[in-house]
């Protein structure tokens, strides 16, 4: 079982990252409320994090940072994802603790090679016929 927490508090982007998530067999946890995302994290112990930046209560780069300073999560893949940003604020994202950035509206393949290249998808029996 590989497990995803997203953290996204745009129903759709939710709904969008959760599904292409679920077809390619990774485990997925919801997380809309931001102020919910640490907990959920420690609840969960994913094997990647995709956080959204941009939040209503709080921002992703500081719930980044709150991440990191668990022992636990200090090498958890995070993958931020953002509306498009000022190349400084893409540095200021990079610099946040996380592994990777993806812009968004997301390209999907891209989506899918960032997020596998540091928590591959669970192989599947062959569904044949
Ligand atoms: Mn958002």
């Amino acid at each position: 079982m590989v497990k995803i927490v997203i953290v996204e508090d745009n129903e759709m982007n939710m709904r969008l990252f959760s599904d292409l998530l679920q077809v390619r067999g990774y485990r997925v946890a919801e997380c809309l409320d931001a102020t919910k995302a640490v907990a959920l994290v420690r609840k969960e112990k994913p094997d990647l994090i995709l956080m959204d930046i941009q939040l209503p209560e709080i921002s992703g780069l500081t719930l980044i940072e709150r991440i990191r300073r668990l022992p636990a999560f200090r090498k958890t893949p995070i993958v931020a994802i953002s509306a498009f940003v000022m190349p400084a604020e893409e540095r200021a994202i990079l610099n946040s603790g996380c592994d990777a950035y993806l812009s968004k509206p997301i390209d999907i393949p891209t989506f899918f090679k960032t997020i596998a290249g540091f928590a591959p998808p669970p192989a599947r029996a062959a569904a044949k016929g």
